[in-house]
């Protein structure tokens, strides 16, 4: 199988020097989505293509390899995707994290939630920290669907995962291994305004770490939105502002 691999990052784990690893597939279609080869491949065998852009495809063996010899100085694996809650490799891949004395972190678009729960209650495979996309208000998530039909269920899913991302947060976690959680929005033009953005702080807890980026045009899925243009400088702050005064902990990356 092939994956995405960068094999050094120091923005992919918070505080940590890591290495991410992306997986193929996603049950999403996200028009804006940089990562369209990955998330169109096959689950089982992942991209023809040899390069993604931000990272090279490999087998899944190089990518071990690489964490091998280089466990010493990194602090942390990322694992995003497409979405990696669908691979079949991502058991295998914490655990090989896990026996390297690394941490684990896996990007998700929370709209497995049952294949989240099973992790998250497994020693062995819970990570330590998630990191969920909240893309735009839960009505909305059919225009990311494969068929747009799908939305109110996918959202569905997701209001069940931020509810258990919640339930943790007040528990504490689990004591041997607390989970830490981020919250991530793209400012996508037409997809994430102040409507928007109300509505996705009104799913998320008060105290969230909930990180807000720009949008890239070029690379999208949907070459469509390659026209779209950017939130200009100031309607970026606004819209950043107006994120912190629902939620403290909101940032712009
Ligand atoms: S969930 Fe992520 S990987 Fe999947 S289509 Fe959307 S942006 Fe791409």
């Amino acid at each position: 199988m092939k994956v995405g691999l960068l094999k050094t990052s120091l923005v992919n784990f918070p505080g940590r020097v890591c290495a991410a690893v992306f997986l193929p597939g996603c049950n999403l279609r996200c028009p804006f989505c940089h990562n369209g080869e990955l998330a169109c491949a096959p689950v089982a065998t992942g991209p023809s293509g040899g390069t993604g852009e931000t990272e090279s495809y490999v087998e899944i063996e190089e990518a071990y390899a690489h964490l091998e010899k280089r466990s010493r100085v990194l602090g942390g694996l990322a694992i995003s995707g497409g979405e990696p809650f669908l691979s079949p490799a991502l058991p295998d891949l914490i655990r090989k994290a896990r026996n390297l004395g690394l941490q684990v972190k896996i990007d998700t678009n929370g709209t497995l939630t049952d294949r989240l729960k099973t992790f998250l209650a497994d020693p062995e495979l819970r990570p330590d920290m998630i990191a969920v996309d909240v893309k735009t208000s839960l009505s909305r998530y059919g225009e990311l669907a494969i068929e747009e039909r799908a939305g109110p269920r996918l959202a569905e899913e997701l209001q069940k995962t931020l509810q258990i991302l919640k339930d943790e947060a007040l528990r504490g976690g689990n004591a041997s291994r607390p989970l830490r959680v981020e919250y991530r929005t793209v400012l996508v033009p037409g997809l994430v305004g102040e409507k928007e953005l109300r509505e996705i702080a009104s799913l998320l807890p008060e105290s969230a770490d909930w990180e807000l980026a720009g949008f890239i045009s070029g690379v999208c899925l949907d070459p469509a939105w390659n026209e779209k243009t950017p939130y200009g400088p100031e309607e970026t702050r606004r819209l950043a502002s107006l994120a912190q005064s629902l939620i403290p902990g909101a940032k712009l990356r």
